[in-house]
């Protein structure tokens, strides 16, 4: 394992813990990808120190945590975050048990072998001591590493009753590592997958984008519907995927990951708002059309269908307000590109929130949702080259020239098959 991936400051948390006396060791995700090659994101480190013995060695350093202290040691930008070894099972930041303060506090802390243990994968356990270059593996961690294997640390079932995000975890790792999921750790999670109901959706909103902004968004969702966690997340879009009478939906999701993929491999910014857009369009789209057939016009179907998805969908994986506004612009934008005339469009173009509607535009363009003559007329006419406007009637709803039935209706079935 080379030392010069270990960010300074990482070891000079460790260095100086060692010398003011105590156990210190690199932990978790960061030893894990050193040991894989991989750069790590961020680096952990474990102590005996406890967080108000952390303190007194550093200066730049803030306790955080309710329930269970952390230091965080502050350099720049840079956090290296210092955990006591905790002992025991039930040990995740935001689980709901009420808060005994010190009483709780004070027998938490454990022994290294302990803090191994409480751990959730092997790979995942090991600690890297910078005395002598070791590893330190009390799990079994080095051979899973090497085997490619995701292994639960205890009695899968058990663990995942403990903590119901370790399935999204497992999935997570897996579609990250290419790692395989070790059998008893992948039998109980279709049956267990419903637990993920008495999470709060504040931690699942965290653990969403850590599923789909890490680079492997298209894997870890195909994994996620494999193993029926997918619809514990998003249960409308899941619903409305399963409808079997069209590809594009599907494609849409997985276009969309792709892209989202692309741009964090080109160190492109992503926003949470266009990657729930895509996630939550195709119900959204559905229960718009509905509202269409009942005469409502598409922009109001459009926004009332938005409302509706997003207030149910909050209850499960909590969208803050602002992605969920900017997600409910690019929806409605969509019916905006179909009024190609007059000052209309050159209006659009300033409308802050313009880019990453296009963007959806070409997306379902690229999926068969949409006209993709009206995507590329929207190419040109941002490149200045005012072409003739697409074929299509002015208005809502009409770049598809009206066929039979109501006027405002849209069938995607025809698009799709075009
Ligand atoms: P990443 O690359 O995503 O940061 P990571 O393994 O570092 O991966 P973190 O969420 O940063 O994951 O957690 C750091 C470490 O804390 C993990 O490696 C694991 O040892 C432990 N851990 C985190 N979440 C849990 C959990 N829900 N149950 C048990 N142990 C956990
Ligand atoms: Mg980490």
């Amino acid at each position: 394992m080379s030392r010069s991936a270990i960010s300074p400051n990482a070891l000079k948390v460790l260095y100086r813990l060692k010398s003011a006396g105590y156990q210190a060791h690199l932990v978790g995700g960061g030893v894990r990808d050193l040991l894989l090659g991989r750069e790590p994101k961020d680096f952990d480190v474990a102590t005996d120190a406890s967080p108000e013995q952390v303190r007194e060695v550093f200066r730049n350093c803030r306790l955080v945590g309710r329930r269970f202290r952390l230091a965080h040691v502050q350099f720049g930008r840079e956090i290296i975050e210092v955990a006591t070894f905790r002992a025991g099972q039930d040990q995740t930041e935001d689980q709901h048990q009420t808060d005994e303060g010190r009483v709780l506090r004070d027998n938490i802390y454990g022994t290294i072998e302990e803090d191994a243990l409480r751990r959730d994968f092997s790979v995942n356990a090991l600690y890297y001591n910078i005395e002598d270059f070791s590893i330190i593996d009390y799990v079994g961690g080095v051979e899973d590493l090497n085997q490619g294997v995701l292994r639960l640390l205890g009695d899968p079932e058990t663990r995942y009753r403990e903590d119901p995000v370790r399935m999204l975890r497992a999935i997570r790792f897996a579609a990250k590592l290419g790692f395989r999921i070790a059998e008893d750790t992948e039998s109980p999670i279709a049956e267990l997958s419903s637990l993920l109901a008495d999470v709060p959706p504040a931690r699942l909103f965290e653990e969403t984008l850590k599923l789909f902004l890490a680079g492997t968004a298209a894997g870890t969702f195909e994994k996620l519907r494999q193993y029926g966690l997918f619809g514990q997340l998003f249960p409308d879009t899941e619903h409305s995927l399963e409808r079997l009478d069209h590809e594009f939906p599907l494609t849409l999701v997985l276009k969309g990951l792709e892209n989202t993929d692309n741009r964090i491999r080109e160190d492109k910014p992503v926003t949470p708002a266009f990657l729930f857009a895509v996630l939550l369009w195709e119900p959204v789209r559905q229960r718009a059309e509905a509202l269409q057939s009942d005469d409502v016009p598409m922009f109001q179907a459009i926004q009332r269908a938005g409302g509706e998805i997003v207030s149910r969908q909050v209850a499960r994986v909590a969208i803050p307000r602002r992605f969920s506004t900017p997600m409910q612009e690019i929806w409605t934008l969509q019916t905006r590109f179909n009024q190609t005339r007059g000052k209309r469009p050159t209006r659009l173009l300033a409308h802050p929130r313009f880019r990453a509607a296009y963007d959806f535009l070409l997306l379902r363009a690229s999926a068969g949702e949409a006209d993709s003559e009206l995507a590329a007329w929207w190419t040109d006419f941002q490149q200045g080259n005012a072409s003739t406007p697409p074929a299509s009637e002015e208005g809502e709803g009409g770049r598809r020239r009206p066929r039979r039935g109501r006027r405002r209706r849209r069938k995607p079935a025809s698009v799709a098959e075009e």
